[in-house]
């Protein structure tokens, strides 16, 4: 068995953050991570098998859903983990959504790690005119809600041509070609993805990042802990290994899912962990997610133009957040005969409103299909996301809640009268928003999609004073258990409103810089 300074389990924005500093500081580190290595030309496109795509059984590919009661949850699995798959956007939350953290944690105390992470992530706002950025503008300045317009920071490398270059951490990336396929990875590396940065440094520096090596046990010893893991085959083929590797310190970050049912079954299926925090599963959140695409709009979109979001709109007084985005071409085509269907019904509405043909002439076709092409010009999509009523009046607790069912599976219990009051406002400004686009808003919660759906999952080991309040405290650290410490969305006490993996990397600087010097 190996020992090592550190063990991180999980490398996405917690797991990598962690990963890179601990190396800065000179100790023997390795990460486990549950997903493959993904290189350029690995990422799974529409007609490539499942295996490809879905993390699943024998299944080895990119995303991972959680099917809870009336709740799915999507996550990635991969060197990088949630960045491989994310849109890019790097958003500090107001100052409204650290109400009721644990102290010391606030916007103010957590300015010096979001500056860190801004470094190492280099996101800046998209600097190209895009006809979908201008409609997004033009729909809200109708409605009089220009004010909350803002073009969100992205980590992606702009730059025109296709010159491959290393970036300061030694990695290749060509620029941005606007492909607008960044949630199925991005085939030039133009994203900076965590693999490309924080991991590169990382492995620069020495430490070792273990592909497919899914943790299953946690176990203390006399001087740190042992971690069981199963060696994945990267083929179907092939049966999992398992193996030990020990550490004196041990920084759990496989996300809001991966974390909490890993300390679930150390504590009610292991028993090596029995002193966990009661708290642990509770205080889980969605982050708010909500979905709608808009069809018919009198402005033209073109979404198949530009990376997966370039625009956003923050209503500060309603608590929610909306970002614009794109539709990836390689996904549309197969759709077309659907599309085809839908311009035909669109049509006849377009005829009696007396709309002509408004493409614009840097329209460029992205489906072969000229019927399909006409309807996407015409289209959008649209992420939502806000704090649920759980916010901020009442205390931790409420929220969802994750466990472990009668045969070891993770459940979730969330009632979804918890999102009722933010939803009410987002169905009411998405009403707007149709109008003000001139089109017919969908929101598929009302259609064909009735569970809800979440990109953003939060919580589970959340923060808190002590342990009757949360499972960590205000630095990472478990209660109950010297050097174990948790340093990834599932800290997060409740829903930030926004995209949240600047909030989890800066925390994650936050519990690592006191973890070394405490
Ligand atoms: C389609 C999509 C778009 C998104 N867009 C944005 C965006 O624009 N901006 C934003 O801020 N956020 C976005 N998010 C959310 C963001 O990706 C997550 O909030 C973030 O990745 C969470 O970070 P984390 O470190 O908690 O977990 P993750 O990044 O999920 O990392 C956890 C890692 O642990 C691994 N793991 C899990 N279990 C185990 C185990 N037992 N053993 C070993 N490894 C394990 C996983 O494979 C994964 O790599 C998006 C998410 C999705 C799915
Ligand atoms: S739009 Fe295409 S090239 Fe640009 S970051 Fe996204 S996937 Fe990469």
């Amino acid at each position: 068995m190996r020992t090592f300074d550190a063990v991180v389990v999980g490398s996405g924005f917690g797991g990598a953050v962690a990963a890179c500093r601990l190396a800065e500081r000179g100790g023997s580190v390795v990460v486990l991570e549950r997903g493959r290595r993904w290189e350029r030309t690995d990422f799974p496109r529409p007609g490539q098998p499942r295996a490809r795509w879905w993390f699943q059984g024998d299944e080895r590919g990119l995303f991972e859903l959680r099917r809870f009661a009336g709740m799915k949850v999507i996550v990635a699995a991969g060197v990088g983990g949630g960045s491989l798959v994310y849109t890019n956007v790097q958003k500090i939350p107001p100052a409204a959504a650290f109400q009721g953290w644990p102290e010391p944690v606030s916007l103010d105390s957590l300015h010096p790690y979001y500056a860190r992470v801004e470094e190492m992530l280099d996101p800046s706002p998209i600097p190209h005119p895009l006809v979908r950025l201008q409609a997004f503008e033009a729909a809200h300045a109708t409605l009089g809600r220009a004010e909350g317009l803002e073009r969100p920071p992205l980590a992606i490398r702009w730059g025109e041509g296709d010159l491959e270059r290393a970036n300061r951490f030694g990695a290749l990336q060509k620029p941005c070609n606007l492909c607008g396929q960044c949630i199925f990875g991005c085939d030039r590396h133009a994203k900076n993805t965590l693999d490309l940065t924080y991991l590169k440094r990382a492995e620069t520096l020495g430490a070792e990042v273990w592909p497919l090596c899914q943790v299953n046990r946690i176990e203390p010893r006399a001087l740190g802990y042992e971690v069981r893991f199963r060696r994945l085959p990267d083929r179907e083929a092939g049966k999992p290994e398992e193996e030990t590797v020990a550490a004196r310190r041990l920084y759990l970050a496989a996300g809001s899912l991966g974390t909490t049912e890993l300390l679930l079954r150390a504590r009610d299926v292991d028993a090596t962990l029995p002193k966990l925090s009661r708290r642990l599963g509770e205080g889980w959140s969605p982050n708010g997610d909500f979905f709608a695409g808009l069809i018919g709009s009198r402005i033209p979109i073109q979404p198949t133009v530009g990376p997966s979001v370039a625009a956003g709109y923050e209503s500060a007084p309603e608590g929610f957040y909306v970002l614009e985005g794109a539709i990836p071409p390689a996904a549309a085509e197969p759709h077309k005969t659907l599309l085809r269907l839908v311009n035909h019904l669109l049509s006849l509405r377009l005829f009696f409103s007396g709309r002509s043909d408004s493409s614009s002439p840097g329209d460029t076709p992205a489906c072969a299909d000229p019927e399909s092409e006409e309807l996407l010009r015409h289209m959008g999509v649209f992420f939502l996301m806000g704090r649920e009523s759980s916010h901020p009046s009442t205390p931790f607790g409420t929220g969802g809640r994750l466990r472990l069912g009668p045969r070891g599976e993770l459940e979730l219990d969330w009632d979804a009268r918890e999102s009722e009051l933010l939803f009410g406002r987002i169905r009411r400004y998405l009403a707007e928003l149709g109008r003000g686009y001139g089109g017919w808003m969908v929101v598929p919660e009302r259609w064909w999609a009735p569970d809800l759906g979440s990109v953003h999952p939060l919580g589970g080991c959340g923060m808190g004073r002590d342990a009757s309040a949360g499972v960590v405290d205000a630095f990472g650290r478990v209660f109950g258990y010297e050097n174990l410490f948790v340093c990834d969305g599932s800290i997060v006490p409740r829903a930030l409103g926004v995209p949240p993996s600047m909030t989890i990397a800066a925390l994650a600087e936050h519990v690592v810089e006191n973890s070394v010097s405490g």
